[in-house]
């Protein structure tokens, strides 16, 4: 298995999570978040059954490709015997229906025609790209259903349609028998066409002098100081003063790249619950220093 592109949490979930603990949201952004988590469940639990069960396997996490200024997504893509296989992971909270690769709600028989048009766009979009590129592959589009408290009736195998309880099995049964072809020139072709945002992606504005600060923990409740060393949030979990830290700093820098890093702004953020001789001694081993004094600003090792 060679995992080419891993997995990535969805940004926008993230950024509307933070938005909601610093901001609060509108009853429209609220609804967006709830859409975003559903979907990045969905997606989380796919990739960890890709990585567990796919044995002979070229994989291929949330692509975003253009072609002739149009813009398509796929959230996995998966080479297994030399043949290319789309998965769209859903996230439903409904039960569906499915009928000649059509699907509809069970409970009003209603049509869901993104799924459909979705699906056309993409395998259109990706059987172009390989005809312009002269690339010769068998290819396979499949929806997943994530969500195993939700059930899918009516599937037939050339619906390619897989339920929670068919992807560990298809993955293996697929991904058994080694490759015989390179696929290099697939590989140059994809990355040539690839973005590593979409120019659709949902921008989440935040304002430093408004937000409210504090380091938040995964379950979203503010994490606060236990002893000397270590932090604690409300549901159990504890924090090592790095720990602490490194998600500060991913917040502070994610939210807002164009405000300067500096020893005041992280105590600042951090409600103070760290010295400032731990942030600084913090920043010196992780970051490189700029200027000097009160006035040092930090930059990331890696950026320029
Ligand atoms: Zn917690």
């Amino acid at each position: 298995m060679d995992i080419i592109k891993p997995f990535t949490q969805n940004s926008t979930a993230y950024l509307l999570q933070q938005k909601l603990l610093r901001h609060g949201l509108t009853e429209h952004e609220t609804k967006e978040l709830r859409k975003h988590q559903d979907g990045s469940r969905g997606e989380t639990w796919f990739a960890r059954a890709v990585a567990e069960n796919c044995d002979e396997a070229i994989i291929y996490f949330d692509l975003v490709l253009t072609l002739m200024g149009k813009e398509f997504q796929i959230d996995c893509l998966i080479i297994m015997h030399d043949e290319l296989y789309i998965f769209e992971v859903k996230w439903t909270n409904h039960d569906i229906i499915c009928r000649n690769c059509t699907y509809y709600f069970l409970d009003s028989n209603v049509e869901i025609i993104t799924y459909s048009q979705q699906a056309v766009r993409t395998k259109q979009l990706f059987r172009l790209l390989l005809e312009r590129n002269n690339l010769h592959y068998s290819t396979y589009y499949y929806h997943v259903f994530a969500n195993p408290d939700r059930k899918i009736y009516g599937i037939t195998p050339d619906d390619r349609c897989l339920t929670y309880h068919d992807v560990t099995p298809f993955l293996q049964q697929c991904s058994r028998v080694p490759m015989s072809y390179d696929h290099t020139a697939l590989h140059r072709t994809l990355m040539k066409h690839a973005l590593t945002h979409s120019r659709y992606e949902q921008t989440v504005i935040f304002d430093y002098k408004q937000a409210a600060r504090g380091v938040f923990c995964p379950c979203s409740q503010l994490i606060s100081k236990a002893t000397n060393k270590n932090f604690r949030c409300r549901c159990g979990k504890t924090f090592t003063t790095r720990e602490f830290l490194d998600i500060a700093l991913y917040d502070f820098r994610t939210l807002f790249p164009e405000l300067p890093i500096s020893v005041p702004a992280i105590h600042d953020w951090c409600l103070k619950l760290v010295s400032e001789r731990t942030i600084r001694r913090y920043l010196m081993n992780y970051y490189v220093p700029h200027g000097n004094k009160r006035a040092t600003t930090y930059q990331p090792a890696n950026s320029k």
